[in-house]
């Protein structure tokens, strides 16, 4: 028997249009008080990936009518010289949000480096002050894939209230982040992770699954339950080359009630996230 139900998909090229659109109104808005919103996106070393990831942020910045400078520096840079710089665009009053693009050189303590970053400008929200501050509920910057991955479920005007949310993956960008939200709306949160003993068995009672694994097929059609919402951060290649998720997406979309592609789903909305909050920056920047 084929089944003939397909989930709703979950548009995050159309979602990021249309966040950004409001990003843009706002930045005009900002601009009409003096104020041009500006990030700095700092890069050190010829990694290949983040290469086309600084050059997608500063792009987006651009385009939303944000200033943005990108910094490059070899990846001979001292640690302490790259403190400095942090240090210098900490008090650049044209800068409202510091970014610098992990991975870093081995020989720089990347801790060191985000802890280096002021809280006020921490628009990654990787700082451990922003980690803090979302733990306990106060405003800080939300890292911006998983604060994306909210904006989807509120798109679809779903209540998280009173349901099982489960999170697959634990890092600290990603699915630690994404739990504490999901919890703050009221969500019962389960996260599971690489020693989580029968995952299909957790999945089959979730409402809400969020997959951040970094491997393919982590989540199978017989891992869901029916009509549930699957948000998949997964970014991986498939045999042929293609970008594909952690999901298997034409297995899961005959189960789920709602499904996030890949590539056109999460990924744009993280940048998205990352506009939205240096926006916000140079907003409470005013208000301050
Ligand atoms: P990460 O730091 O490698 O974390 C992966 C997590 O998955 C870990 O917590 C790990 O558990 C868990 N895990 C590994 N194998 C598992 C398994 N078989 N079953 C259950 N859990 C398992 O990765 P990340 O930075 O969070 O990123 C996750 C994925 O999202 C990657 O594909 C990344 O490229 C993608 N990503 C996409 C975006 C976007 O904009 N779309 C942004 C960020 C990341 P342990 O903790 O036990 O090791």
């Amino acid at each position: 028997m084929t089944s003939t139900h397909t989930a709703q998909i979950i548009d995050g090229n159309a979602l990021a249009t249309t966040l950004r659109t409001d990003v843009s109104r706002r930045a005009v808005a900002l601009k009409a008080k003096g104020i041009t919103p500006g990030l700095a996106v700092v890069l050190v070393g010829e990694n290949p990936a983040s290469q086309v990831y600084v050059r997608n942020k500063v792009k987006g910045c651009v385009e939303a009518g944000m200033h943005s400078v990108l910094e490059r520096y070899p990846a001979t840079m001292t640690e302490s010289e790259l403190l400095a710089r942090i240090d210098s665009l900490n008090s650049d009053k044209s800068i409202h949000g510091i970014l610098v693009q992990l991975p870093l050189p081995a020989h720089i303590n990347a801790d060191k480096v985000i802890e280096a970053i002021s809280p006020a400008k921490d628009v990654d929200g990787f700082h451990v002050a922003s980690a803090g501050a979302l733990m306990v509920g106060q405003s800080g910057f939300w890292p911006c894939t998983p604060y994306g991955c909210m904006k989807m479920l509120e798109s679809i005007g779903y209540s998280l209230r009173g349901k099982h949310a489960v999170v697959i993956g634990r890092s600290n960008i990603v699915g630690k982040p994404m739990a504490l939200m999901l919890l703050q709306q009221n969500a019962t949160v389960t996260i599971c992770h690489s020693a989580t003993a029968n995952l299909k068995a957790i999945t089959l009672q979730a409402d809400v699954i969020v997959a951040a694994v970094g491997k393919r097929n982590v989540l199978t059609a017989d891992m869901v339950k029916p009509g549930s919402v699957v948000i998949d951060v997964g970014m991986n290649r498939n045999d042929e080359g293609k970008l594909c998720g952690d999901v298997d997406f034409e297995g899961v979309k005959q189960v789920a009630g709602y499904i996030t592609p890949v590539p056109g789903g999460v990924g744009p909305m993280t940048i998205t996230m990352l506009l939205v909050n240096t926006l916000e920056a140079a907003e409470r920047e005013i208000a301050a």
